[in-house]
């Protein structure tokens, strides 16, 4: 395809958000418009479950913080009243469970009172007190030193001097990427890959025209501090994203947000008219783009692919985005965490960062939800346990039993690991991940037995399907245990080979990592499962 028909096939998915959605005749008149095959739109529209099923216009979290928080019953209340309603996974509004989709709009908080307001009418669909106009906020903490934590000071005001940016201009990016390599940065999507290094690749490249992405698809099961971080200090996000384009000399940048974050995207709009003045004195072009749903859609390189207009799938590695990204060009792809690090970095240098962690580099943003006083998003330094995150979220509700460290992909940790640093390295040592540093605290009220249900759920649900390990495995792994919970002793038999094929055989972190619930609740609490169910 030449440069022209990759940008008019970029357009296909907000082309059939615009006709509706998968309907009948959509896919031929998009078809029509862009010259794409038929058969090509429709597997771009059955592929998104926004596109895909548009008359479904109330969805129901039905993650695990959620679920304790009483979506089952907003679920079926939804269906007995006659609204078109189904259940969708992690909407990253833990803090404000259980939470509902209502066309694109999240509403936090919803009671069932809320649903039988709606007299069958979808559109009727409000929540009552200050949540009422959709401009809701998170918690961040009670305490001075927990709202305003040193790096994002999520209680702050945005300022819109861009004053880190001149100074980086005034550094120059070699001086930023010494900085950078100091501070120590990891990525703060997931996979803790150093910051420097993916800028230091991009600046190696011969291709001059180069991109930057920022990944604000914050879909992760248990993590909403993007979106925290989106609403309270676009400043640092926006300013981050113009440092490193300056850096890796990128002149255009996209903005790739969850379809269910309009509210994040009204405040990014708002944003970009106040950064204007700054991202136009360095020449930088800002595109921003909402996604259609899609879980998968926050791995890097699926990402690129929806903003292509493709169906999210992950591709196969090498090249590496930094060599072959979007539209073949070099592209940086960052999380909105790790920007939003960069203007301190900047500022105050790369020590001064670094020495704001414990036993790794900087602060960090906890999520943390589930049986605790307080959820919400807290700035801490990196490696805190999660005793002390607890203890900053107001304590703990109920006596602990388990909890989820970093998102889906972590597995289930027992609560003697309560003291265990919540870091890269120490998480990955007692055979989890920080992930994105979604947690989510369990009591001894769950069934944990169901929790690892829905998980196994959620990735079967959740995988593209494109590596038969994976699409074949997440369902195997969900059917044994399903039977296994029903008494076949010997339905776990072949779980840890399938889980090995899966890891080796899989494109992406998906495949690789959708085994450890279960392995991991076999692990430490196998003899404990008896009283589930
Ligand atoms: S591992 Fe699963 S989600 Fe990832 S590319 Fe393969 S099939 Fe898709």
């Amino acid at each position: 395809m030449s440069a022209m028909d990759e940008r008019t096939r970029a357009t296909v998915p907000e082309r059939i958000r615009n006709a509706g959605g998968l309907a009948p005749g959509v896919a031929r008149s998009v078809s029509k418009a862009t010259g794409m095959p038929e058969a090509a739109v429709h597997g771009v529209a059955s592929f998104y479950s926004l596109l895909a099923r548009p008359q479904m216009s109330i969805r129901v979290c039905t993650g695990v913080s959620c679920r304790l928080a009483g979506a089952d019953a907003l679920l079926e209340t939804a269906r007995a009243e006659g609204l078109p309603a189904e259940a969708c996974s992690c909407l990253a509004a833990c803090d404000a469970a259980p939470a509902v989709l209502k066309d694109r709009r999240v509403l936090p908080q919803v009671e069932l009172a809320d649903l039988r307001a709606t007299q069958g009418d979808w559109r009727n669909l409000e929540v009552q007190g200050t949540q009422r106009d959709g401009q809701w906020l998170g918690e961040i903490g009670q305490t001075e030193q927990e709202r305003m934590g040193p790096v994002f000071n999520l209680a702050g005001v945005p300022d819109w001097s861009a004053s880190s940016l001149q100074r980086a201009r005034e550094l120059g990016a070699e001086n930023v990427l010494s900085a950078l390599e100091e501070a120590g940065l990891q990525g703060r999507g997931g996979a803790g890959f150093p910051a420097h290094r993916k800028w230091r690749g991009m600046r190696v490249q011969p291709e001059t025209t180069r991109y930057l992405v920022l990944n604000a698809d914050e879909s992760e099961p248990g993590t909403f501090k993007d979106r925290e971080l989106l609403l309270r200090r676009p400043d640092l996000v926006l300013e981050g994203l113009a440092i490193a384009a300056l850096c890796v000399e990128a002149s255009d940048v996209y903005l790739y947000l969850r379809g269910e974050f309009e509210l994040p995207q009204r405040i990014l709009e708002d944003a970009l008219t106040r950064f204007r003045g700054a991202s136009d004195s360095i020449g930088l072009r800002f595109h921003l783009h909402g996604g259609h749903g899609g879980y998968i859609c926050g791995e890097e390189t699926a990402l690129l692919e929806a903003l292509e207009g493709k169906r999210g799938m992950p591709r196969q590695r090498p090249p590496l985005p930094i060599e072959r990204g979007l539209f073949g060009k070099p592209t940086l792809v960052h999380n909105v965490e790790t920007l939003a690090c960069v203007p301190f970095i900047v500022r105050e240098g790369g020590a001064a960062f670094r020495a704001q962690g414990r036993t790794g580099p900087g602060t960090k943003l906890y999520s943390v939800s589930g049986h605790v006083e307080r959820p919400g998003v807290y700035e801490l330094p990196l490696g805190i346990c999660l005793d002390e995150l607890v203890a900053a979220a107001g304590g703990y509700r109920g006596e602990l039993r388990a909890f989820i460290p970093g998102g889906a992909a972590s597995g289930l940790l027992p609560a003697e690991q309560r003291v265990r640093p919540l870091d890269f390295e120490s998480l990955k040592q007692a055979g989890s991940a920080l992930g994105s540093a979604g947690v989510v605290v369990l009591n001894r009220d769950v069934d944990l037995a169901e929790v690892v249900r829905d998980q196994l759920r959620f990735f079967e649900a959740e995988s593209c399907g494109q590596c038969a390990p994976c699409r074949i495995g997440t369902h195997y792994l969900r059917e044994a245990w399903d039977r296994f919970m029903d008494g076949d002793a010997a339905a776990l038999t072949h779980v840890e080979d399938a889980s090995w094929q899966m890891n080796e055989g899989s494109i992406c972190g998906l495949g690789q990592t959708a085994a450890l619930p279960l392995t991991s609740v076999l692990r430490h609490f196998e003899g404990d499962l008896s009283g589930d169910e």
